[in-house]
């Protein structure tokens, strides 16, 4: 009989998914929020018929208040909070300490709260990055933050690398393992849009005059949530310390425009067709910190399988094309775009 499942931070895209998922398949849910009396609301209304199933805690990932209350009673933790700005931090600590001490924060309140199995929502920034001149990459691979990357990356992989030893140290008997996802995109609860979304958002809106010349590894928010729940599912011998990368194909942005078009056309008349020089991401990139990345992956391929994945976990991820096109309806459904 499905049990009870903390799922930290219900105010996000994926963790919003995933409490979809969770209740649909007949689970009870715990989630965390940083502001109760703002958001507890717009999640009830979210899913009007769950009731008492889901029950709505306040925390946050840097103070120990309420963490226990919301662990009480679990079978499972999936640990999907965590911050994913846009830009880049002033302070990479920003992003690093909420990551890292709050994944210690949530593996010990679990711990305590007697729960055996955890998954942490990590990210392909933990497997794919601070290796110039790779471009191919799978769950055995790791980040290596001796090159220096940036602020959000680092903090994926402390997080993920300090889970893996806290629970070497503390927890033998928690089953854990990490999703990895790479860039996810797929249909949106409300207008709290993940900054992944916001790429192609931006492209509808007519926001980019032209396509840099860069690209990203595509997953589904749809899959991203399901392999949390078969991992939550699975015999302990088939998932415990696994890493689990969800991902299907690395698309250049001009082909996720000649799909929005070709795949939505009443959505795409702002999408742009022309690509943009480098030179101008590089002066952009003076000027503004969202630029920066994208400079940083101009003309750059960085894929990441899932095949393991789907093999493991016994599942085959949506096609990329449906996704873009699901992410279009999506906004549009939600009343999202530009008029
Ligand atoms: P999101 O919509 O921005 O959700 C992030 C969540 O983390 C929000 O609920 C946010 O709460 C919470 N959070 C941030 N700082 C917190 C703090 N100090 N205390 C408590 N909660 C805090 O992002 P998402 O796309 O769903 O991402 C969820 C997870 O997936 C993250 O761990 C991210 O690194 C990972 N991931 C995302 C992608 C992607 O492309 N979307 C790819 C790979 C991995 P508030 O609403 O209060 O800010």
């Amino acid at each position: 009989m499905p049990g009870r499942v903390l799922v930290t931070g219900g105010t996000g895209y994926i963790a919003g998914e995933l409490i979809d998922q969770l209740l649909a398949q007949g689970y009870r849910v715990h989630t965390t929020v940083r502001d109760k009396a703002k958001h507890e609301f717009r999640l009830r209304a979210g899913w009007p018929d769950a009731g008492q199933r889901l029950q709505v805690f306040e925390t946050d990932l840097l103070g120990d208040a309420g963490w226990a209350e919301a662990s009480a009673g679990c079978d499972a933790v999936a640990h999907v909070a965590s911050p994913f700005p846009l830009g880049v931090p002033r302070d990479k600590d920003e992003l690093i300490v909420p990551a890292r001490d709050g994944t210690l924060r949530v593996l010990h309140h679990a711990k305590q709260a007697g729960i055996k199995r955890f998954i942490q929502t990590s990210s392909a920034a933990a497997i794919a990055y601070g290796q110039p001149g790779r471009h191919h990459f799978d769950y055995t691979d790791w980040t290596n933050l001796t090159t220096g990357v940036p602020p959000y990356i680092e903090s994926k992989t402390v997080a993920e690398r300090a889970a893996r030893d806290w629970v070497a140290v503390h927890a033998h008997d928690m089953v854990f393992c990490s999703i990895n996802p790479v860039a996810v995109f797929g249909p949106v609860h409300d207008d709290d849009l993940s900054t992944s979304v916001q790429v192609v958002k931006m492209m509808l809106d007519g926001r980019f005059p032209a396509i840099p010349d860069m690209g990203m590894s595509v997953t589904d928010v749809r899959d991203v949530a399901r392999a949390h729940i078969l991992a939550i599912e699975a015999p302990a011998e088939k998932v415990r310390g696994e890493r689990f990368p969800t991902a299907t194909r690395f698309l250049w942005l001009s082909e996720f425009a000649a799909i929005l078009c070709s795949r939505t056309p009443e959505l795409a008349a702002r999408v742009p067709t022309r690509r943009m020089p480098d030179w101008v991401v590089k002066t952009l990139a003076l000027v503004v910190p969202a630029m920066k990345q994208v400079r940083g992956e101009l003309r750059n391929v960085r894929e990441v399988s899932g095949r393991h994945t789907e093999d493991v976990l016994g599942f085959t991820f949506i096609d990329p094309e449906q996704t873009l096109a699901d992410t279009a309806r999506s906004l549009a459904a939600h009343n999202l775009l530009k008029r």
